[in-house]
């Protein structure tokens, strides 16, 4: 067995995870991403700044677990470029395909996940968490 994942592999991978990067990017470039910024060009008193950071801070907050995501895409990316790909960060095991298709920015296998899920909150986003 092949311990990487197949070159098909990486470039399936590779293009979800670009669109995914492309997607989030739209969106945060977009609506009150854009506005925020562009308010920063208007002259303001301390009043309005604090005001200003205090809605950064809301957006920010709202869109935490976009830049997240946003953050691991880029990173899968960065290991597709270096090889490393589809093997978990921790045991160096291959991350089942199955996992990478349900998340294909996983940094871990389902073993080492779940143990880093019970050691910290900074895990990978997976898509069946929606609780928040
Ligand atoms: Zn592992």
């Amino acid at each position: 067995m092949n311990r990487k994942a197949g070159k098909a592999a990486i470039t399936h991978f590779r293009k979800i995870l670009e669109e995914k990067g492309a997607d989030i990017r739209t969106r945060m470039s977009s609506g009150s991403f854009a506005e925020i910024v562009h308010r920063r060009g208007e002259p303001s008193d301390e009043g309005d700044l604090s005001q200003q950071s205090h809605e950064e801070w809301l957006f920010v907050n709202r869109n935490q677990l976009e830049i997240t995501v946003l953050k691991q895409v880029d990173s899968a990316l960065r290991r597709i470029e270096h090889g490393t790909f589809g093997i978990c960060q921790e045991c160096e095991e291959p991350i089942s395909a199955k996992r990478l298709e349900a998340v294909p920015w996983a940094r871990y296998c389902i073993p080492c996940q779940e143990r880093h899920n019970a050691l910290t909150d900074a895990s990978d986003i997976v898509f069946e968490e929606d609780d928040q």
